[in-house]
């Protein structure tokens, strides 16, 4: 049966003394100072007032946030880094878990691994990994949560060469919805490790993760900008290489708006251009050799690639996209880009509505392909491309304009799709598109939902349905 959601006000309050009790970490209230700074998440277009904030500092506290929202029939949300687009780590009058405060990361350089607490940022990895010459496959930018990134699968600078980040998840400590804590991994509770590894928060809370790591300190990387004149040109080159490609080359393709401010030279200032974003593992001779036909070929304009440190590839657009914009994403996956598609992407992208919005196109072929669709929960393996198209401005005022280009851009691309989208690039769109994001992976995940969530009382995600 699906768990009821009581009002806060039905409490009272010697219950929710009782809760602040059994907490090392910080209880907030709407009351309390820093309320509204701990309700904000990182998409400012989420508005939302939760009742309780439960800042958790341990395991401990988690289990006693878990018991107290089943107990009391609260909306419970889980935050790892906040970073969600419809602003799933925050949710109206319930209870928030908000992890931000569980950061400790044990590596062992021995075993090439990491353990992980859930409120880490790819940024918290990074720094703990990189003195040790060591990093997992994370994504784009380094201000995103490791829970919720990790938990939906994990797209980044090293997919084709490493694969998901799920595909280097080892294992995970869980507290779940009857407040019991489990480790999940190959050999213990190895359904819901299955299901964990692209099926979102909705199977529990996970305290922590651990990682495999891999010897990656210095990579040949960064943009590379062409004229918009020359996206075709360069969209068609990019799909033949990167189709073809070494596994150990990677670079998503992108249209983009040159922000005002060094190192990008003045006569680009604010146009609108297409951009390669390169990461190559390979040793630096071999990967300028590697990068030296699209050089030759088609010249960009302006060229940044070159070695460059693990952690500051990872941190090269934090500082463009700050915490406290408005965001509105749509995502698709691709087998294909047919010449008749990549016309519609120049079409769309010349049409970039504000600095900050941008279309991208994640190349998720090479090692990612070595999965079985079936083999985690994560489905589209076939697939060679994964597209998002993000409206993103600091003014509300531009909400409208920017929701709309990003709706026409993916309705124009939508019948080329291979049919469903990833889930941590979605909106809260509804149970057929988080289906459609599944595939015949659903309904595993929906019986496994029903022996570890039957009440799903984890429903702030994209969410599976327990089966009946
Ligand atoms: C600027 C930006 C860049 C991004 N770049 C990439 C990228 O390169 N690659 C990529 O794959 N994705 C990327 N994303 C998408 C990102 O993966 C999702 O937004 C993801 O949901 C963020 O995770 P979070 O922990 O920060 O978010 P939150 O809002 O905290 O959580 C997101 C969801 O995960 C659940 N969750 C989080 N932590 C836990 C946990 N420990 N246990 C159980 N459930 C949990 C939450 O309940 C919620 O449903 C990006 C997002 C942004 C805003």
């Amino acid at each position: 049966m699906e768990q009821r959601h009581q009002p806060i006000d039905a409490l009272e309050e010697s219950t929710i003394q009782q809760l602040a009790s059994q907490l090392r970490g910080a209880l907030i209230r709407t009351s309390d100072a820093d309320y509204e700074q701990a309700r904000q998440v990182y998409n400012a277009m989420i508005d939302k007032h939760p009742a309780l904030i439960v800042r958790c500092v341990d395991v401990a506290d988690v289990i006693a946030a878990v018991n107290f929202a089943r107990e009391h029939e609260l909306t419970l949300a889980i935050r790892g880094g906040g970073h969600n687009g419809p602003g799933q780590g925050t949710c109206d009058d319930g209870l928030v878990i908000d992890l931000s405060e569980m950061k400790g990361i044990r590596v062992d350089p021995v075993a090439r691994t990491a353990r992980v607490e859930g409120g880490c940022t790819w940024g918290d990895v990074d720094h703990a990994t990189h003195p040790f010459g060591l990093a997992t496959p994370s994504g784009f930018i380094s201000t995103t949560g490791v829970g919720g990134l990790t938990l939906g699968g994990g797209i980044g600078y090293l997919s084709r060469t490493l694969g998901l980040t799920i595909d280097n998840l080892l294992g995970v400590d869980m507290v779940l919805a009857d407040g019991s804590f489990v480790t999940a991994n190959v050999q213990e509770n190895a359904d819901l490790f299955w299901a964990v590894r692209g099926g979102g928060g909705n199977f529990g809370v996970v305290t922590s993760f651990l990682f495999q790591l891999h010897p990656i300190s210095m990579v040949y990387g960064g943009p590379m900008l062409w004229s918009l004149d020359e996206a075709a040109n360069v969209l068609r080159y990019w799909r033949d290489y990167i189709l073809t490609a070494p596994d150990e080359v990677n670079g998503w393709f992108g249209f983009v708006t040159v922000p005002p401010a060094p190192p990008f030279p003045e006569q680009f200032h604010l146009q609108k251009m297409c951009a390669i974003v390169w990461c190559s593992t390979a040793p630096q001779e071999e990967a300028e050799k590697l990068l030296q036909p699209i050089r030759t070929n088609i010249p960009p304009a302006v060229d940044f690639a070159g070695p460059i440190p693990w952690p500051v590839l990872q941190t090269l657009f934090d500082a463009l996209y700050p915490k406290g914009l408005q965001w509105y994403w749509k995502a698709d996956f691709f087998t294909d880009l047919s010449d008749k598609a990549i016309d519609l992407h120049v079409k769309y992208g010349a049409q970039l509505p504000t600095m900050h919005s941008t279309m991208h196109l994640y190349p998720i072929n090479g090692v990612v392909h070595r999965v079985g669709a079936n083999e985690t929960a994560f489905s589209f393996r076939e697939a060679n491309f994964s597209e998002v198209v993000v409206g993103v401005d600091p003014d509300p005022a531009n909400n409208e304009r920017m929701i709309q280009w990003a709706r026409d851009y993916w309705m124009a691309l939508h019948p080329y799709s291979a049919g469903g989208g990833y889930v941590n690039m979605m909106m809260d769109e509804g149970t057929d598109n988080v289906k459609a994001a599944y595939r015949d992976n659903y309904e595993r995940l929906a019986q496994i939902k029903a022996k570890y969530d039957p009440n799903n009382l984890f429903h702030v995600n994209q969410n599976i349905k327990p089966a009946s």
